[in-house]
């Protein structure tokens, strides 16, 4: 179950003893068991991969959000607009993990017909980890792009810029490949995930290098830049700090970020910025048919083959002093998988207790016997 990790102030916790007690929460906070369940795995996953930032940590969060009446549960998405090859979804604000797939199984259902498709998703709860969601497109054998942004998160400094401007605004392409370790690029646009900030303002620890700066726009490693004084017993607010996250890539980053917005927020209705205290995502996603793009050229290989083989020789690689391996986007999340499915999940004791605190407040324990 939860073990103390030798020499640190982390838990060890088991994926699947952390989903079911996580799915028997949100059941008890209002989910029926198909949406709590898509939540935990969800949460789960995300933190099973590595991304702590966007797990089992956000549980609270999510929970606060469901009682303030800012996500609803059993939401589904409406269609705005719906063409051959485009549908623009409203999510109303029902909880992401529910949302995402349906909006992915809209566009590979349109993609499988047209080979390409465009899907707009606006008013979503918390996305969580967009990889995911690639991860399920390229599992079906489509090539997936995903720009999302976070509607009233302002958090990233543009470059050249003292203040906020833009949320952390992901990136995500995944490319199917034959031996199904795809190609999974995921990251947030400012240097880091707030939810990193978050993990480290959690375990007391300072942030690592370049990533966050105070009000005057100096670097700092404190992530109380980002959330200000946290008082005991409250869910630590990202805006409650005056610094903010830097954009990752100098101008590139921040222009990319900039993108972000402009196609997840403004082009889907889903909003940019904002003064409201709730948050949601916005999401622009293009899904391709691998299979339809196969054009082989003369005595080369497929195209599917073409892919697999460029993700090998990139992998083939000779490593640079101080590197292990060279690893292709998706493989850091599929090594730490499965480490983590075998020995845990390292939870900071304090996460793991505000879990707790939060099943205890919903008569919910982690060792009551499974819903
Ligand atoms: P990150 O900086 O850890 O980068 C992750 C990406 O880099 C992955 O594609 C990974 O495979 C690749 N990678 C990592 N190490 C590598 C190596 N050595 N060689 C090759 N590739 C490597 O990610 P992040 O910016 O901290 O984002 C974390 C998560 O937060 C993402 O899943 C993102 O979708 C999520 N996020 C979600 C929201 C939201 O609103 N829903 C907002 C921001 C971020």
């Amino acid at each position: 179950m939860a073990q103390q990790q030798a020499g640190s102030d982390n838990l060890m916790i088991m994926p699947d003893h952390a989903e079911d007690f996580i799915t028997r929460i949100f059941q008890a906070a209002g989910a029926d068991l198909a949406e709590a369940s898509a939540i935990a795995g969800n949460l789960v996953g995300a933190s099973a991969r590595g991304h702590d930032s966007h797990g089992i940590v956000r549980v609270p969060r999510y929970l606060e959000a469901a009682e303030r009446g800012h996500v609803f549960f059993d939401r589904h998405v409406s269609r705005v607009i719906d063409n051959d090859a485009f549908v623009l979804l409203d999510g109303q604000h029902g909880f992401g993990q529910v949302l995402g797939r349906e909006a992915v199984e809209a566009g590979l259902e349109k993609a499988e017909k047209q080979s390409v498709a465009l899907v707009g998703l606006r008013h979503a709860g918390h996305l969580g980890r967009i990889g995911a969601w690639a991860e399920l497109a390229a599992d079906a054998g489509f090539v997936s792009i995903h720009f999302v942004n976070v509607r009233n998160s302002l958090l990233v400094a543009p470059f050249g810029g003292a203040g906020r401007r833009m949320s952390t605004a992901p990136v995500t392409i995944g490319v199917p490949c034959l031996d199904g370790q795809h190609f999974i690029l995921d990251f947030a646009t400012s240097r880091v995930a707030e939810g990193k900030a978050l993990m480290a303002l959690k375990s007391g620890k300072p942030m690592p290098g370049d990533d966050l700066v105070d009000a005057n726009g100096a670097l700092t490693r404190d992530p109380h830049a980002l959330y200000g004084e946290v008082p005991p017993g409250t869910v630590p607010n990202p805006r409650g700090g005056s610094g903010a996250l830097v954009a990752m890539g100098e101008h590139k980053g921040s222009g990319l970020a900039l993108a972000c917005e402009l196609l997840a927020g403004a082009l889907t209705g889903s909003g940019n910025g904002g003064p409201e205290d709730r948050i949601w995502n916005g999401m622009l996603s293009v899904y391709m048919k691998a299979d339809a793009l196969n054009s082989p050229v003369e005595n080369g290989p497929g195209t599917a083959q073409a892919v697999q083989d460029y993700v090998d020789f990139v992998r083939a690689c000779p490593p640079a002093d101080g590197h292990e391996a060279v690893l292709v986007p998706g493989d850091p999340e599929r090594r730490r998988f499965a480490e983590r499915t075998e020995n845990g999940m390292p939870v900071p004791v304090e996460v793991w207790q505000n879990i707790v605190d939060a099943g205890a407040a919903l008569n919910i324990s982690p060792q009551s016997p499974s819903a």
